[in-house]
């Protein structure tokens, strides 16, 4: 297939599913014009949507310490949720944040400072390192792209366990339209959901150690059972106001002292790693392209300079090559055996079982809902 780059973004034909029209425009940047930007700008321009959720929140947990449950990274999308939520929606939230091992310190102060400036009570789960370790690890024999999906489960899984337990109805996201509203093709680890079958499959093929505390809640579970019949509200508040990426770094600094990251995702040391060496270099794919694309259409960076960002890694070469020992060493591999697993062959989700089919169904669903409005082929 012939190279070929969206003229407004910079998605391009390393994702095998894009189409691009007579001018040169790819389907990304047709469907945030036609479907997403205008249901998001009238959600905006209308104040009162936002605080009639607040006060629905507030309604229905009256009487409790706290009112909603936010989980926290440290990074800029959840930590400006957890302040919308407190200074704009006037909520008591209770801040979650899940320890998998990875926490950059930058990402545990943030998290201190937000905690200390809201006067907000925070819980933190700390995820079994041997059994995180492990998975991780399977995942990377395994030789699939999606090696976040260990990581990510754990963080979400873990929250809506909890949030079940305690019969906490509204869980607020710090997901997006202004910095995620392209969303990155499956083809570059982008797998929709918690898949219990394929993370199981694959810790079957090639894990040492039985995963007996480590959070793990099936897409299956969290959004029939949670969702539709326990009444669970999974809220995007930043949805709801104007969010600009660069004013609340600001703001959250200014007020709080919190330290902006160079990229998204540099919370966690693993998967800022995870996306500036292992999935370029190994698979070809630029998770950025995405992420600066998102931020092209929505008029928050020029495309030039996203194009000038893209065309080298967040973190120099030396750099790059002492987190390589990094994560090898911390995950009880030498060197040379992380090095064997990244020179080995390449597969995808599609040779372990896994229920992708199912999931796909439920998307359309969802699309044909409006629930979801990015694009999910
Ligand atoms: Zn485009």
């Amino acid at each position: 297939m012939q190279y070929q780059i969206c003229r407004t973004c910079i998605m391009d034909t390393t994702d095998p599913g894009i189409r691009f029209d007579v001018s040169g425009k790819c389907d990304y940047c047709a469907n945030f014009e036609e479907n997403l930007r205008p249901h998001w700008q009238e959600d905006i321009a209308h104040p009162s949507r936002v605080q009639a959720l607040a006060d629905a929140i507030k309604a229905e947990r009256k009487g409790h310490d706290f009112d909603c449950i936010i989980g926290v990274s440290g990074g800029l999308d959840s930590s400006y949720t957890a302040y919308v939520a407190r200074e704009v929606m006037g909520l008591r939230p209770l801040l979650f944040h899940v320890d998998a091992g990875w926490n950059t310190d930058q990402a545990v102060g943030n998290i201190e400072k937000l905690v200390n400036g809201l006067g907000l009570d925070l819980y933190t789960e700390v995820v079994d390192w041997e059994e995180m370790k492990d998975l991780q690890v399977a995942f990377l024999r395994a030789q699939i792209p999606d090696q976040d999906l260990p990581q990510d489960a754990a963080f979400f899984s873990a929250l809506y366990q909890f949030a079940r337990k305690n019969r906490i109805k509204h869980v607020l996201t710090g997901s997006n339209y202004s910095t995620e509203c392209c969303r990155e093709p499956e083809e570059w680890g982008g797998y929709p959901g918690i898949d219990k079958t394929l993370i199981l499959d694959i810790h079957r093929s090639f894990g040492q150690r039985p995963l007996s505390t480590f959070p793990l809640v099936d897409i299956m579970i969290y959004k029939v059972l949670y969702q539709r019949v326990l009444g669970m509200q999974v809220v995007k508040p930043l949805n709801l106001v104007p969010y600009v990426k660069k004013e609340a770094e600001q703001t959250l600094e200014r007020r709080f002292g919190w330290q902006s990251f160079q990229h998204k995702h540099h919370e966690s040391r693993f998967t800022r790693f995870y996306e500036d060496y292992w999935m370029p270099r190994k698979f070809g794919f630029h998770k950025r392209r995405a992420h600066f694309s998102s931020l092209v259409m929505t008029g928050q960076l020029g495309r030039d300079e996203a194009l000038d960002r893209i065309s080298r890694p967040e973190m120099d070469e030396h750099y790059l090559e002492r987190e390589f020992e990094y994560v090898a060493n911390k995950l009880d591999l030498t060197v040379d055996e992380l090095r064997v697993i990244f020179d080995g062959p390449n597969r995808t989700y599609k040779d372990y079982r896994n229920k992708r089919a199912l999931i796909g169904l439920g998307a359309q669903v969802m699309q044909k809902l409006g629930m979801e409005r990015r694009l999910f082929r």
